[in-house]
């Protein structure tokens, strides 16, 4: 099993050990162990919802930092959708734009409009498309890794075309080279990402081999200096020209706008990890058959709810459909001739098939896999049910399985020590009442009498 970079990290420093982490994990990917959280790499999507869950702030998300723009001749800010809705109600976009140029960006290509186009892909693919329904959204890596793991049947249900993020940082490269004459290699595109999982997207993608994105720069890391520099429009990029996404892409940044874009038929919003799974649950048992496509965001929200946005998910939201109103309206950057002309060279289809990622087995050998689920269900039922964590597992069947892995001990089990030390104590106690036979009175075992 390959091993990939993720985002989500801790800072042992500031961890307490306080288990409020491992409830929340939507893979049970996190164990306490020696009064310190530990992350199972295997497991873990980069969904961040350990981020918001740690009260001690613990839980971390590595992004590139400004820095890494010295690496490029000329450069591009990729804002998500969403992240035009991290500001006060009198923050016009061409303010948020020309803040971009004050921290050193060349440009600024809303991921927006490259949302457009997909949505227009995905919306004549499901015209022609004959296959299984529903077909899921590409968009969320989180949850595309949470299928790999755990839903790979519904793999061949996921629409095959790239995700805004990669299609926008190839536009915006290519339109760059185009306008300057710099070589395209030598442009960086910097998504700014409301969430871990697109930094993990980018250095090990998914559905293309190579990511055309340079770098994946956290809300939470460059917001201060977006602030500072709002407002800053004399500076080249500031432009009102710059902004060009309509409402269709711009609502990609809350639950329903990539739905309502695609407008293909039957069409679903989910968003949250655990009601993705819930969701996901369902129709691997068949449900759902007549919806032809599913939006399913890892984030509450959607990308508005990411947990490296400022905004509290619900202003963030208002905000955003506040500029949608403003802004919106344009006419869309491409014409339907020349979106045509996109799907049908499939330019934007994923070059790679999402693969499933079977790290949730005991072990390669069937045999030997089938003898240890028996072990595992012995050992889970020998466990008291309460799933309180008080072992550093998130359950009891965590810990079984983790006792079947060797990582962990029956006595890990509060209650199974409680009931181990019982019976010590009360075999102490046998074991104290007992006599030697030099100072015991054999008269009673022999039936002998003085008397
Ligand atoms: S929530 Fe998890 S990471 Fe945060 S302090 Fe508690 S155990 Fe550590
Ligand atoms: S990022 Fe998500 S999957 Fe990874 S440890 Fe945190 S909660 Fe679990």
């Amino acid at each position: 099993m390959s091993r990939y970079f993720h985002s989500v990290t801790l800072d042992t420093e500031k961890c307490k050990g306080c288990t409020n982490c491992i409830k929340r994990c939507p893979m049970e990917a996190i164990r306490v162990r020696e009064g310190k959280a530990m992350i199972v790499q295997e497991r873990c999507i980069d969904c961040g919802e350990c981020i918001r869950e740690c009260p001690n702030h613990a839980k971390i998300a590595v992004t590139d930092t400004l820095e890494k723009l010295a690496e490029y001749k000329y450069n591009i800010a990729l804002p998500s959708p969403s992240f035009f809705g991290q500001f006060k109600e009198q923050v016009d976009i061409e303010d948020v734009f020309g803040a971009f140029s004050g921290i050193g960006f060349n440009e600024v290509f809303e991921v927006a409009l490259a949302a457009e186009i997909v949505g227009y892909v995905v919306h004549e693919y499901l015209k022609e498309y004959k296959g299984k329904r529903p077909i899921f959204s590409s968009a969320c890596p989180a949850v595309l890794r949470l299928m790999q793991i755990k839903f790979p049947d519904l793999l061949e249900q996921v629409a095959p075309f790239l995700t805004p993020m990669e299609v926008a940082a190839r536009i915006a490269k290519e339109e760059a080279s185009r306008k300057t004459g710099i070589p395209y290699e030598e442009i960086g595109a910097f998504f700014i990402s409301p969430c871990p999982a697109k930094v993990t997207e980018m250095r090990n993608p998914m559905t293309t081999k190579h990511s055309a994105v340079n770098g994946v720069i956290g809300v939470n890391l460059i917001y201060k200096d977006i602030i500072r520099h709002l407002g800053d429009r004399h500076l080249a990029g500031g432009g009102p020209e710059q902004q060009r996404a309509t409402k269709l892409g711009m609502a990609w940044g809350y639950v329903t706008g990539e739905s309502k874009n695609i407008d293909a038929g039957t069409t679903l919003a989910v968003s949250g990890i655990h009601n993705v799974m819930s969701l996901l649950e369902e129709i691997e048992r068949g449900e759902l058959k007549d919806v032809d496509f599913i939006e399913l965001q890892a984030c509450t929200g959607g990308c508005v709810g990411g947990p490296l946005n400022i905004q509290n998910l619900f202003v963030g939201r208002i905000r955003l459909r506040d500029l949608i109103k403003r802004y919106g309206s344009k006419e869309a950057y491409l014409d339907e001739k020349e979106l045509e002309r996109i799907y049908r060279s499939n330019r934007y289809a994923s070059t790679e098939p999402v693969e499933p990622r079977a790290i949730m087995t005991l072990d390669d050998d069937v045999s030997r896999a089938l003898m240890k689920m028996e072990r595992l269900d012995h050992i889970t039922n020998e466990l008291p049910g309460l799933d309180c964590g008080a072992c550093g597992s998130p359950s009891c069947r965590s810990l079984a399985e983790d006792i079947i892995r060797g990582i962990a001990f029956e006595t890990d089990c509060v209650i199974k020590l409680r009931e181990k030390v019982k019976i010590l104590a009360e075999e102490i106690l046998d074991l104290a009442r007992i006599v030697p036979p030099s100072m015991s009175d054999n008269s009673k075992k022999t039936g002998n009498s003085k008397h």
